[in-house]
């Protein structure tokens, strides 16, 4: 049997109850190929959960974005903070056993974020893993890659290690699906072509064929999910238009001195050209302000644009979609899995 397509939509954190109800409308509005064909799980920031499972049609899932190492207990609110040296977490929110209470069958683990800004290791990585599906909660586990790592030529052996501290503590890969999310789109400029998350897709594959079991190298689930820098772009193109701002000065300054027509052609085509020049460095400005208004992903991260050929690559098995999955263009997304 082949394996099903599988999108993710991890909100992070954001949304208003009002903006929750809508995305949940159009979800439950779009024509999607049915569950045969994909399966869409939805990840609301904690606090959005019992909602979103109580709007979504029962088509989609829910999953939650993180999850305690063990048993629930003495952790009063959040605090935000892994602390490698004790082993301690007490970021949670919820437990597993909360989740199965709330009839939530999904979790997101590792997600590079959690990774990196809280030092989660990749062994306490695999005791997540471990607890949770020994609750009977279905992981989304993530793994992937920094610029360092990926320039230093270590992209297989990273990814290969946080594989491993699950594989380690996990024999049964059947409730998880593995999600490659290479970190270095993050504020670069640099996208993973589909050809490149192929690469690791594959490589991923076959060090689950070598390391845990042909069987399972062949059912697991790999999708992509790149991580946006979006706001970068935004950053740079601003910038660029500083320059360019000023650019335009000196040139309006400059073309409010040249004489006209009457002095002849050289002139005339002096004047076309600094138009011509005003016209370009405004190009910019234009770029800025629509990016603004309508909030585009130019990103490493799936969107409606890129998910077909990202889909079409064959350890391609879906996607983790982050910025987009709060927009119509999700419904794109879903729609790939055809
Ligand atoms: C993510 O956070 O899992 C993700 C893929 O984010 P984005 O699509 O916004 O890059």
């Amino acid at each position: 049997m082949g394996r099903k397509f599988f999108v993710g939509g991890n909100w992070k954190c954001n949304g208003t109850t009002e903006e929750v109800k809508k995305i949940v409308n159009v979800l439950n509005e779009g024509q999607v190929p049915s569950q045969d064909v994909v399966e869409v799980v939805i990840s609301p920031p904690f606090v959005f959960l019992p909602l979103v499972k109580s709007l979504l049609k029962p088509d989609f899932h829910v999953a939650a974005q993180n999850c305690w190492v063990k048993k629930g207990g003495a952790f009063t609110g959040e605090v935000s903070l892994f602390n490698s040296k004790f082993k301690f977490d007490v970021s949670c929110l919820c437990s597993a056993e909360m989740l199965v209470n709330l009839g939530i069958p999904w979790v997101i683990l590792g997600h590079s974020e959690r990774r990196l800004i809280l030092n989660e290791s990749n062994e306490f990585v695999g005791d997540k893993v471990k607890y949770a599906l020994s609750q009977g909660i279905k992981v989304i586990a993530c793994v992937g890659e920094t610029l360092e790592q990926r320039e230093s030529g270590s992209t297989v052996d990273v990814v290969a290690a946080q594989t491993k501290a699950i594989s380690e503590r996990v024999s049964d890969w059947s409730n998880i699906v593995l999600a490659y999310e290479p970190v270095w789109a993050i504020g670069t400029g640099k996208v993973a072509t589909p050809a490149q998350a192929q690469e690791v897709h594959s490589e991923l594959r076959k060090w689950l064929h070598a390391n845990t079991s042909p069987e399972v190298a062949e059912t697991t689930r790999i999708i992509y999910g790149g991580i946006s820098f979006y706001l970068s772009f935004v950053l740079l193109l601003f910038i660029l238009n500083l320059i360019m701002a000023a650019r335009i000065k000196i040139n309006i300054i400059h073309y409010m001195y040249i004489p006209k027509a009457a002095d002849g052609d050289s002139c005339g085509k002096h004047r076309k050209y600094k138009i011509a020049d005003i016209s370009f460095s405004c190009m910019f400005l234009y770029m800025y302000l629509f990016l603004i208004a309508f909030g585009i992903p130019v990103s490493g991260s799936v969107n409606g644009a890129n998910c077909k050929e990202l889909a079409a690559q064959p350890d391609v098995d879906g996607f983790l979609v982050g910025g987009a999955s709060l927009k119509p263009e999700f419904i794109d997304i879903i729609k790939s899995a055809e």
